[in-house]
């Protein structure tokens, strides 16, 4: 298991991650979500070994991990970290690239491990070619390869699908994350979009400024956000007031309400008028205005008339789910 314990880091006099604590089991994943800035990539960094760290411990199967005063070379044997900037050799194949990642012990399995990794990351027809000419997407495809031909025990992965189009990326993250996990290989992803994580990831850990906002199971994290910040990782997000409803007239206490999960009716609910149609494939998104302000609800089949009037409800179980003090994370 690797354990992080109270883990505290400045660069300089300037506080980025602040008292971090999470377990990962063997052959777990767990993602780490969070806005531009608020310590994801030196989160990493810190765990892989290559920060001085103020104050907290790593240790994995129980060992402490001693950090860059104690190795020779930065990083961990048994860890290997895909980093936002993947480096690679632009000069040599793509097949030698991966191939100088693969033990010295098993020269005669190397070409069928090498080809084995090309079809993981959809490279085959790219084996002989010069990584200089790869795309960028290809590049960090290649450095994905390099980072597991040898099945770390630990794989740590900065955006690792960031420079990949939509449609190679959604492939790529059935292929590898399964694969991995067949493997037994613990995995930390760092990403702002939860596309990447949220069929894969075990637990989301979300930081804001260096700091643990909410650290819960996949699914669980995603239907009781703790706050709005944590919501809005996953999309838009509605702060409904509680006495926009009949029924909680007297409620000071209002509650995260994701599109999906307004019904409409056109009898009873909360007043909205239609102000904008986007839209999104199989559904629109509609802007609707209301006496509480904007409110941003989905419809399946149609766009809706500008200026209609329509109701939108919240089930009473997902109000219950979801019932907060307004201002119980403003302090
Ligand atoms: P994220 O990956 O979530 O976008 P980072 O871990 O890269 O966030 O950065 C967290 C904070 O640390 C930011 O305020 C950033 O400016 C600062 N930071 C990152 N790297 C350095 C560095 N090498 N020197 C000084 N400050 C840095
Ligand atoms: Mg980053």
């Amino acid at each position: 298991m690797l354990a992080v314990t109270k883990i505290t880091f400045s660069y300089k006099d300037h506080p980025v991650l602040s008292n971090i604590s999470f377990n990962v089991d063997k052959g777990n994943h767990l993602a780490i979500m969070g806005e531009s800035g608020s310590g994801k990539s030196t989160l990493l960094k810190g765990i892989f070994g290559e920060l001085h760290l103020n104050e907290g411990t790593i240790s994995w199967k129980e060992r402490p991990l001693l950090g860059p005063n104690y190795n020779l070379i930065p990083g961990e044997s048994f860890m290997k970290y895909v980093s936002q900037d993947f480096d690679l050799m632009p000069y040599t194949t793509v097949s030698e690239n991966i191939g100088e990642h693969l033990s010295v012990f098993e020269q005669e399995s190397h070409e069928s491990r090498i080809a084995e990794l090309l079809r993981l990351i959809g490279l085959e027809d790219y084996a002989s070619e010069k990584v200089k000419n790869l795309s960028g997407g290809q590049k960090q495809r290649v450095a994905l390869a390099r980072a597991i031909a040898q099945e770390p025990e630990v794989l740590l992965l900065d955006e690792p699908f960031s420079n990949i189009d939509q449609f190679k990326k959604n492939e790529l993250r059935y292929r590898l994350f399964p694969y991995l996990r067949e493997k037994g290989i613990s995995v930390l992803t760092a990403t702002h979009d939860s596309n990447d994580i949220l069929s894969f990831a075990d637990g989301i850990l979300v930081l804001k400024d260096g700091r643990i906002e909410d650290y819960q199971p996949t699914e669980h994290l995603f239907k009781n956000p703790k706050n709005k910040y944590v919501a809005s990782l996953f999309g838009v997000v509605n702060e409904v007031p509680l006495n926009a409803l009949k029924e909680y007239a007297k409620s000071n206490i209002s509650i995260l309400v994701y599109p999906h999960e307004f019904e409409i009716s056109n009898k009873s609910g909360l007043v909205v008028y239609v102000a904008n149609n986007h839209f999104k494939g199989n559904f629109y998104l509609i802007e609707g205005v209301s006496e509480n302000g904007q409110l941003i609800f989905f419809n399946n089949k149609s766009s809706l008339q500008v200026h209609t009037k329509v109701f939108l409800n919240i089930s009473l179980q997902l109000v219950n789910s979801r019932l907060k003090p307004l201002n119980e994370n403003e302090s």
